[in-house]
């Protein structure tokens, strides 16, 4: 027995019971050698980051801050979200804190305060700390234990697709010995103390005597401790040095290892937490000087940036944003998840092979909807859709590939100005009848109605236009059309055609600047999109509003009144470019809800987790040949939760819903209907 006391009156902590000197002094020495490891692999992450484009950027301080503490360190999307995985994710982290820091704390009571001061004066854990200390390891080390053995039956027993059926088996090892790692340790840290208390008899710890263990404040291993109380003690020593070795051999290992595998990820993805894009998410980042470019996007390991670099440290493989992937969800080739990974293998390849055609396919680019679900669902903050652009650059102007048709419709968005190959003098015929005024220079407006290329050229989406102007004249509005509007080419920008986004969106913006007016407001999400937050990167800072936003607006404060009753059930589809893109979820709902007649009901996936139409990043021009169609899975749905009326807020959407609705012959049954159309009806 070791032999030392507490002070008179109080109950402190056994150290290094049973454990020989000589035994302790080897695993302080392991200990040490394998924290020097596993900074050493931080390290060489760090070296591998500083080859990565860019400078180190931490302002703003504050708010970087505020984000990787909710983000990084209470992992506030990790817990609540995606759920047993959440509530598993809370036990394993919250359980392995606590335990090092009471593992910490016994290291310092006994090496460092012991011999400091005198331990009839004081311990460090000693009385009721001690008796809290007890309490609560024993509790958090069970949620850590039930958290693995959830994370072991979700992993080899229920095996959900987001976990290996992209990316195959070749993590199954380094999983194995994380997960299997963790639970030795913390099974045998229970077994320990088990078997020590078995070999302690239990009227030593009454408070008031001097006394040295506590040992029904071990709330969970003292119970079990006494179902072993009558075994020979003898043998009780044996076992608990035993395992003992084992508990620290295995303890000291996984140190080591942490840095070299993807347990790193407590330090490398809470550090990517901290630099999260600052730019507005719908903002893609501008290729400067793009004239003076001798190579566009990516397509070697170099020309990442540091932030990508780590970006693919920081996955930790849990494949939420495969499952909020539309493409992955409906069997075509992209996994974003999958796309990520890879990318962590090539930077850390000793020989890194080509991107393009090897390692990534053409096809996985393409199939994205560029909806931003992946990057709303990763918990690390991790830019999926960012990389996925800049490889899709490479594609498109360094190799000159854009996937057909895609290649006719940005002809088309150059020649004409429109993506659908009409002629330009075409477009402002829809206005035709409707007392719609163009812009004058030397006139104050209260909007300039962006119309965008749908709302002038698209016969449904034409509709769309006309119902809000009808709205606008029976508001009062001052609002007029620009003549020279001509195609954003947004789409173009995601399609990889950066080259003539920028045409386009230089052009648009002088000639906006020309004329006068309060703010802009389009009927188009994409088009709200690209003012909002890309026009800046050109010098042009416009205050844009969507059609909904003005709609809401113009209720509230009385300039239109839909007061007829629509007698429907509707449900609403959240458009990707104002919902995750924008945050804005709130003026559609508020909109129908004060139609009288209206029944607004939830689609399961809805606001930031709705699920898109399939029809955004170009993808409303390419063909949809693999796995189910995007648009039609929507419409189930729409179909599951018994909508007379699917609402939407998008012409794009609007494409693709009445396209679903069609395939799957609800055209008759579900009408699809804008939320201005819906408006103007009950005005
Ligand atoms: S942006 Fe959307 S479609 Fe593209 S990878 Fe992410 S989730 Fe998939
Ligand atoms: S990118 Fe994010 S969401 Fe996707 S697997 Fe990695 S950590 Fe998970």
């Amino acid at each position: 027995m070791p032999e030392f006391s507490c002070p008179p009156g109080l109950v402190c902590r056994p150290t290094f019971w049973n454990i020989p000197e000589w035994l302790q002094i080897a695993v302080y020495l392991a200990g040490f050698i394998a924290i020097i490891v596993m900074f050493y692999g931080f390290w060489l992450r760090f070296q591998q980051l500083r080859k990565g484009k860019g400078k180190f950027d931490w302002r703003p301080l504050g708010p970087r801050l505020k984000m990787w503490l909710t983000m990084g360190v209470a992992t506030k999307k990790v817990s609540l979200e995606n759920q047993p995985a959440g509530s598993m994710h809370v036990g394993i982290m919250w359980g392995m804190i606590l335990l090092f820091i009471g593992t910490a704390l016994a290291t310092i009571d006994w090496d460092i305060t012991r011999p400091l001061i005198d331990p009839n004066q004081w311990r460090l854990l000693q009385g009721g700390f001690y008796f809290l200390y007890k309490i609560i390891l024993d509790l958090f080390g069970l949620a850590a234990l039930v958290g693995l053995i959830i994370a072991f039956v979700i992993r080899y027993g229920v095996k959900p697709e987001r976990l290996d059926g992209r990316s195959g088996k070749r993590f199954f090892r380094e999983d194995l010995w994380i997960i299997g790692s963790m639970a030795f340790i913390v099974l045998t840290g229970f077994i320990i103390e088990i078997l020590r208390l078995a070999a302690q008899p239990t009227e030593t710890a009454q408070l008031g005597e001097r006394v040295m263990y506590c040992t029904t404040c071990s709330v969970i291993a003292w119970p079990v401790s006494r179902l072993f109380a009558s075994l020979d003690l003898g043998l009780l020593e044996l076992l608990h040095r035993s395992i003992w070795v084992f508990h620290a051999a295995v303890a000291v290992v996984f140190v080591g290892s942490v840095s070299f595998t993807k347990m790193s990820h407590f330090a490398i993805s809470s550090v990517n937490t901290f630099f999260k894009k600052r730019e507005p998410a719908g903002a893609i980042a501008k290729i400067q000087d793009i004239e003076n470019q001798e190579s566009f996007g990516i397509s070697k390991l170099e020309e990442f940036t540091w932030k990508q670099l780590l970006d693919f440290d920081a996955c930790t493989r849990c494949g939420r944003c495969q499952d909020a992937c539309p493409a992955a969800l409906t069997g075509k080739a992209l996994s974003p998840k999958n796309i990520i990974v890879k990318m962590f293998e090539l930077s850390h390849a000793k020989t890194p092979g080509a991107i393009h055609g090897e390692i990534i396919d053409a096809q996985e680019l393409w199939d994205c909807t560029t909806c931003m679900g992946c990057v709303n669902a990763c918990p690390v903050s991790i830019d999926q859709l960012g990389t996925i652009i800049d490889l899709r650059r490479y594609l498109t102007l360094s190799e000159g590939a854009p996937q057909p048709p895609s290649n006719k419709t940005m002809d088309s968005m150059e020649r004409q100005g429109n993506p659908y190959g009409l002629p330009k003098q075409d477009r402002h015929k829809w206005m035709q009848g409707l007392d719609v005024p163009f812009a004058d220079a030397d006139t104050e407006y209260d909007v300039l109605f962006w119309v965008g290329c749908a709302g002038a050229y698209d016969i449904r989406a034409q509709k769309i236009s006309k119902a809000f102007v009808k709205i606008m004249q029976m508001a009062g509005l001052k609002f007029a059309v620009m003549q020279e509007e001509r195609c954003n080419c947004e789409s173009a920008r995601r399609l990889g055609n950066e080259y003539l986004y920028q045409m386009a969106t230089t052009e648009n913006v002088e000639t906006m600047k020309q004329y006068k007016f309060k703010r802009i407001v389009t009927t188009c999400p994409h088009c709200f999109n690209t003012i909002k937050n890309e026009y800046p990167q050109f010098d042009g800072k416009f205050e844009v509003i969507h059609h909904t936003q003005l709609i809401a607006e113009l209720i509230d404060n009385g300039k239109i009144k839909p007061s007829k009753s629509l007698q429907q059930t509707i449900t609403y589809h959240d458009s990707c470019y104002l919902g995750r893109y924008n945050n804005i979820f709130e003026p559609q709902r508020t909109v129908l809800k004060s139609i009288s007649g209206v029944n607004l009901v939830e689609m399961t996936r809805s606001r930031s987790t709705g699920l898109c139409c399939g029809g955004g990043g170009g993808r409303m021009w390419l063909e949809e040949n693999t796995g189910t169609r995007i648009n039609n899975k929507r419409v189930e749905d729409v179909i599951a939760v018994n909508a007379q009326t699917v609402a939407s807020a998008c012409p794009f959407c609007m494409t693709m819903l009445d396209d679903g609705a069609k395939a799957l012959s609800v055209d008759e049954k579900i009408a699809r209907k804008d939320i201005a159309e819906l408006v103007a009806e009950a005005l």
